[in-house]
């Protein structure tokens, strides 16, 4: 009943399709197939909605009402829907939305929304799992395979291959730094086989970077093999990103009254932030936003300046959130007009250093018998200090404290049983040489 009235009212709504522009003027309009399949704007903008489309009032009324899976098609269908039928949009939803986002009252009016129950248990995978199953349909249209490269320096590489785990149509050769990333990342990537290839370098991630660059200007390789990279600039990893909020929404909405809802994103490239200043665009009525950052304070000088300078990353315990040149700065500039008070109102900066970091990790096991990341830590500590009366916030625990054991366990008594079994992992191992890596591409593996 409620979706067949939302439905009406949507439609009516949406008279034209949804173009996607550069965040760098120029005439590019593209829907939102070619935006995922181009990952770039030819200009090297980022894609971003040309306009956003706003959800009626009653839908964020009646939000309870809905399924998980209803309110995701809802928020994403706008964006989507000139690419993806309804059918297709829900399949991919269903396969994005595997696990839950609980919203856990953590100290006072504060709440941890746990976005660490995913299969790499950071919030990454919802974005990975999801732009992964668009860029498969869209291949799969055009009958053709496709050929994912992705170097990194651990975390990132872990969510993207397994948002790409079996799906159809679909190899991927991931490449990490031999002896530069962690025994549970590495077998995040190696442990899963399939259409999934790990590729250990003997380099460093710069290595592994450049040896994926040089594949993309293969012109003769690329004659033979389909390539498609799977930034983290891409739309298609960014978009899903919003539900989080409107979910978390969902659960807070009984409590929440009269009082103001404010949350605390713990933030690098700003791209989980940029997810969440568009769905309050689109309605959802969240009254303020916490960037909270570790030392790499790009975007609070920003806030402060008014200039953006980009610095060297620095590195913290929260190293996720280690990005000195953050890439969504872009969407936040692009969303609201280059505005900075405009962009002052909705977003407040913070940034936390790592003694305050582990101190909080410290404080909150021993009040609340809660575990957090450091990145957690990060985002409750800036939720703290922006210190709104008569709210309740909302702080985003972005991963699972247990893959940064090695930091927790300076200040907390906790222990992580089991340790990684690395014995039965497959991986290729290739010295830093670009003819090795350009056979291991033809062959496909299955
Ligand atoms: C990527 C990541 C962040 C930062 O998110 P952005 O969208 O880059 O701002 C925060 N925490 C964890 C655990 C991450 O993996």
């Amino acid at each position: 009943m409620l979706t067949s009235l939302y439905l009406k009212v949507a439609r009516a709504l949406s008279n034209s399709t949804m173009k996607y522009i550069s965040t760098r003027k120029n005439n590019e309009s593209v829907s939102f197939k070619e935006a995922v399949i181009n990952g770039l704007s030819n200009n090297g903008g980022l894609y971003f909605p040309e306009s956003i489309p706003q959800l009626p009032q009653a839908f964020f009324n009646n939000i309870e009402a809905y399924s998980d899976a209803a309110i995701a098609f809802q928020a994403l269908k706008p964006f989507v829907e000139e690419d993806l039928s309804n059918e297709q949009l829900k399949a991919i939803i269903a396969e994005t939305l595997t696990f839950p986002t609980p919203t856990v009252p953590v100290e006072g009016n504060m709440f941890a929304l746990e976005l660490f129950h995913g299969p790499t248990q950071a919030f990454k995978d919802v974005g990975a799992r999801f732009m992964s199953r668009c860029l498969s349909q869209f291949y799969a249209e055009q009958h053709q395979d496709v050929t994912i490269l992705v170097a990194t320096s651990g975390d990132t590489g872990s969510a993207v291959a397994n948002g790409f785990y079996n799906v159809p149509g679909v190899q991927v050769k991931i490449l990490f730094p031999k002896g530069k990333i962690s025994p549970y990342q590495e077998f995040q990537m190696t442990s899963l086989g399939k259409n999934i290839q790990a590729i250990e370098v003997e380099g460093v991630f710069d290595d592994c970077q450049q040896l994926v660059k040089q594949a993309f200007n293969d012109q003769e390789l690329r004659k033979q093999v389909t390539l498609s990279s799977a930034n983290s600039i891409n739309i298609a990893r960014l978009l899903p990103q919003m539900l989080y909020y409107f979910l978390a929404y969902k659960q807070l909405k009984p409590i929440l009254g009269d009082q103001k809802l404010v949350v605390s994103v713990p933030s690098g490239n700003l791209g989980n932030l940029t997810a969440g200043l568009i769905a309050q665009q689109m309605g959802l009525p969240i009254t303020h936003f916490v960037a909270a950052l570790n030392a790499n304070d790009t975007f609070l000088q920003y806030l402060n300046t008014g200039s953006y300078t980009a610095k060297p990353s620095v590195a913290t315990y929260s190293n996720a959130m280690d990005v000195g040149n953050p890439s969504n700065f872009e969407r936040i500039a692009h969303l609201f007009q280059n505005d900075l008070s405009q962009i002052k109102k909705h977003v407040s900066a913070f940034s936390i250093n790592d003694a305050a970091t582990l101190e909080e990790i410290k404080h909150c096991y021993a009040h609340n018998n809660y575990v957090l990341d450091p990145h957690g830590a990060v985002a409750k500590l800036g939720l703290a200090q922006y210190n709104s009366p008569n709210s309740i916030g909302v702080f985003l625990g972005t991963a699972h404290p247990q893959k940064f054991a090695a930091v927790i366990q300076k200040v907390v008594p906790v222990s992580y049983g089991e340790t990684v079994d690395l014995s039965r992992c497959k991986k290729v191992s290739m010295r830093n040489d670009y003819e090795a890596f350009k056979d291991l591409i033809k062959k496909k593996k299955t």
